[in-house]
């Protein structure tokens, strides 16, 4: 059973568009840091299009469209392929072939009870419609099919944002109830979520509750530097900041959210960043407390979380460039990436059938 000592990291995302600034500081980044730590026996990434299309089940071609554009994010965010390995969970029959498994083990009261699975439910309004327009049964199963993907990687960490607990806490459930019933066979993951609040769940620049694709309120790791310049320069920030003199909020404030996150506790070049850009403060809470004596206007502050950004955003479009320049060579990642997955994932599967007794020939 040394298999168990291995220490593997799987993450992923779901193929529904770009890449954003949320995802970075809530799992990419993170990631980065890990894959280059060599402190893994597998780090493995998943473009999560099943589980895609599980709520856009209709609209297959911008699931399709968008594994490219996932990929080429995490490429240009810092993921090297020879260190980590990208997977597209469709082409992997081993996944859904666990789920039908684990479904024996969680009952439909446990995921309705499951607080991203509600949340979401509402947020796409499927409970308020006629029976023909609700919630699709695969949708519903979704942290099932996620659990069959923890744990046919035999992943012990999970490096994602706040929306993930539900999830790799059932993972953690159908560990126990499977090893219990069948016998020690599935490894039980654990989640990593980044230190600060703000990265484990980084708002939207209109200041709603979370970044998201869907919702149209995002800064994308692939916008241009303009771009990038005139979201910032037309984000939220407190509205009773009125005059420059007038004391401010930080809290609730989402440049300053912006801030704790990439100029915060999570980010490692914070330092540097106060000296090249705001010399006037040594960190963060030196710039949050003038704010909120009065003094400090928010063009300035905006100014240099423009500044800030960039830092993180320019060395991502060049490598996104290099990329582009040959797609052939990104598809060949994927390739090779989710053959070497469905390897893990197969002797997993066989594992699972031989302490289940459904080996028969
Ligand atoms: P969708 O709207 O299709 O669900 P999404 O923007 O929520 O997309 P996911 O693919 O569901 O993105 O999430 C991928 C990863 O990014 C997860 O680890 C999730 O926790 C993290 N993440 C997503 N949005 C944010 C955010 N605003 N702040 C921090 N982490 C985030
Ligand atoms: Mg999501």
């Amino acid at each position: 059973m040394s298999e168990k000592k291995r220490k593997v990291i799987l993450t992923g995302d779901r193929p529904t568009g770009r890449l954003h600034i949320g995802h970075y500081v809530g799992s990419l980044r993170e990631r980065v840091v890990l894959q280059n730590s060599g402190a893994f026996d597998d780090v493995l990434i998943m473009i999560a299009d099943a589980q895609a299309l599980t709520d856009n089940w209709d609209n297959p071609e911008k699931v399709r469209s968008n594994i490219m554009n996932v990929t080429l994010d995490y490429l240009s965010a810092g993921i090297d392929p020879k260190k980590s390995h990208i997977l597209i969970q469709s082409q992997i029959p081993e996944l859904p072939e666990l789920t039908q498994y684990y479904m024996n083990l969680v009952t439909v009261q446990r995921l309705q009870r499951n607080p991203t699975v509600k949340a979401e439910i509402k947020l796409r309004g499927f409970s308020e419609r006629e029976e023909s327009q609700g919630t699709p049964v695969g949708f519903f199963c979704y942290p099932i099919s996620q659990a069959a993907d923890i744990t046919a990687f035999r992943a012990t960490v999970v490096p994602a944002g706040e929306d993930q607990e539900p999830m790799v806490e059932q993972t953690r459930e159908i560990v126990r109830k499977f090893n219990s019933i069948y016998g020690e066979t599935l490894v039980e993951p654990e989640i990593l979520l980044p230190k600060s609040a703000a990265s484990r769940r980084l708002p939207g620049t209109d200041g709603k509750a979370k970044m998201s694709k869907s919702l149209g309120n995002c800064i994308y790791l692939s916008d241009d530097e303009k771009t990038v310049k005139t979201k910032v320069m037309s984000m939220f920030t407190d509205p009773g900041h009125l005059k420059v003199s007038d004391p401010g909020k930080t809290e609730g404030n989402p440049v300053f959210i912006y801030l704790e996150a990439f100029a915060g506790e999570d980010a490692p070049n914070a330092k540097q960043l106060f000296e090249e850009y705001a010399p006037d403060y040594q960190n963060l809470s030196e710039m949050e407390e003038h704010y909120r004596r009065g003094g400090l206007g928010d063009v300035k502050v905006k100014k240099f979380l423009n500044n800030v950004l960039e830092e993180a955003l320019r060395p991502i479009r060049a490598r996104r460039a290099e990329y582009e320049k040959d797609l052939q060579s990104v598809i060949e990642i994927l390739k090779d990436g989710t053959k070497y997955a469905e390897n893990i994932a197969a002797q997993t599967l066989s594992d699972v059938k031989k302490s289940m007794q459904i080996n028969y020939f």
